[in-house]
């Protein structure tokens, strides 16, 4: 136990955060050609702002969440997704009352306790967005153009973006009773879940995954046949943007999401070659979440959230190599414990001037010191040894040419300065 972290989760090691780093840089900077700020909320949050927004009829409520009591007594969960936390914070700091719309990104660990497989993990991680303050279409069109740039410039071009409206209370109420007394004609084969969910949020059965119950359910009436002039001509519109700025897309009926508080707009991106997990990304429009969760009325949002583990699977299955950028210019080998000495005065010249060094720590043979240099990916090996010694010098050694050359170590660090 002592010696394996829990189950479902990983670390990142040195060797493959370079990978990390990559996407996340993308990922910024995407977000500010979008006009998109960070924003940073705790890991944890009181239990019911999560079953107040996700909803309590969700997989990620009901069985999904990371929920402790504290040593407050107070009700605690580990974020299982990033929208309710932002959503908690933007009304908590009024930032309503800037001027809207207000855009905002994460990027952030996730908790949820799930069957771990490849691409599903128990502590996983998001990139998300959130629009807040606008109920226009136009502003769905450019959370999914983000989402898609982003893609794009990663070098996935063909992932599916899928659509659809889910709806709003208006319409859904109507349709819900179509749907109630469609699944109520087929009580004696859903699941128990299913059977729940029938009568607290029917939608929601749409998204089982229960063959026995898919199967009974072929011809399940969707909300996109049943939606209200508004959601129509909202999700119209959308269709409008989108295709003015060339995005393809298709409309995907079955689309639900698994949390509770979407609204018209749904939309997942999917990747078609990491196995069975392969949304990518989801989001969609959540009019009404600032109310619920004690906000002011009639502050709109849209958002999606993406998960960087199966991000960084597609990249692969792809064959997208990410370049690990070379970190070390110097590394100093040293023969004799004078040399040693000698060489702290100039590594430390040398990080003073933003020149990476390293040296070695463990006293290691002069041919031991240039594989570590190797190792490292340094750029260039100084050599300092008697011979440097007594001519105040050091040998420089190109590692990409195996060119040497002896510099005065009171010029080594401007030569180095011009030659990196
Ligand atoms: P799925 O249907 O695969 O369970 P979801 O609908 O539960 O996904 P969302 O809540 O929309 O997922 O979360 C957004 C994204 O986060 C997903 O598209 C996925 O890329 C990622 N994600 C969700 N759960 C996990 C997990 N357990 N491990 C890794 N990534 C995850
Ligand atoms: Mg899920």
């Amino acid at each position: 136990m002592l010696s394996k972290a829990p189950r479902g989760t990983r670390d990142i090691l040195p060797k493959e955060v370079y990978k990390w780093h990559y996407v996340e840089k993308k990922f910024r900077e995407i977000c500010a050609l979008y006009g998109y700020e960070e924003m940073r909320t705790p890991i944890f949050e009181h239990t019911e702002v999560f079953t107040r927004s996700v909803g309590d009829t969700t997989d990620i409520v009901q069985k999904e969440m990371y929920t402790f009591t504290d040593k407050g007594d107070r009700q605690i969960s580990l974020k299982p997704e990033g929208t309710a936390g932002t959503i908690r914070s933007f009304i908590e700091n009024k930032l309503y009352a800037d001027t809207q719309p207000t855009k905002l990104f994460y990027i952030t660990p996730c908790f949820r306790y799930e069957r771990p497989q490849a691409g599903r993990q128990r502590q996983f991680h998001q990139f998300g967005i959130e629009a807040l303050g606008s109920d226009t279409p136009s502003i769905d069109a450019e959370v999914i153009s983000l989402a898609v740039q982003f893609f794009n410039e990663l070098g996935l071009k063909d992932l599916s973006v899928n659509i659809n409206s889910v709806g709003c209370p208006v319409c859904r109420e109507e349709y819900n009773k179509t749907l109630k007394a469609y699944l109520d004609a087929k009580s004696d084969v859903l699941c128990e879940t299913c059977l729940e969910r029938k009568d607290k949020n029917p939608m929601r059965v749409i998204d089982c995954k229960n063959p026995t119950c898919k199967a009974n359910i072929t011809d399940i009436p969707f909300m996109i046949d049943h939606l209200c002039d508004d959601c129509e001509n909202h999700f119209d519109k959308l269709q409008e943007y989108l295709r003015e700025m060339d995005i393809k897309f298709v409309v995907d009926k079955t689309i639900v999401r698994g949390l509770d508080y979407y609204r018209k707009t749904a939309f997942e991106i999917i990747s078609n070659d990491i196995g069975s997990q392969s949304t990518v990304c989801g989001g969609g429009r959540y009019d009404g979440l600032v109310e619920q969760l004690g906000g002011p009325k009639g502050i709109s949002g849209i958002g999606f959230g993406l998960g960087a583990e199966r991000l960084l699977l597609t990249l692969e299955n792809n064959n997208i190599e990410i370049e690990n950028p070379k970190s070390t210019d110097i590394y100093i080998a040293t023969i004799g414990d004078t040399a040693k000495t000698k060489s702290f005065g100039l590594i430390k010249e040398l990080r003073d001037n933003h020149i990476s060094a390293d040296i070695d720590h463990l006293g290691k043979s002069l041919k031991a010191q240039f594989k570590y240099s190797d190792k490292i990916n340094a750029k260039y090996t100084i050599v300092i040894g008697d011979d440097e010694l007594a001519n105040d010098a050091a040998t420089l050694k190109n590692m990409e040419t195996s060119e040497q050359t002896t510099v005065k170590l009171s010029e080594l660090v401007n030569e180095l300065k011009n030659r990196l």
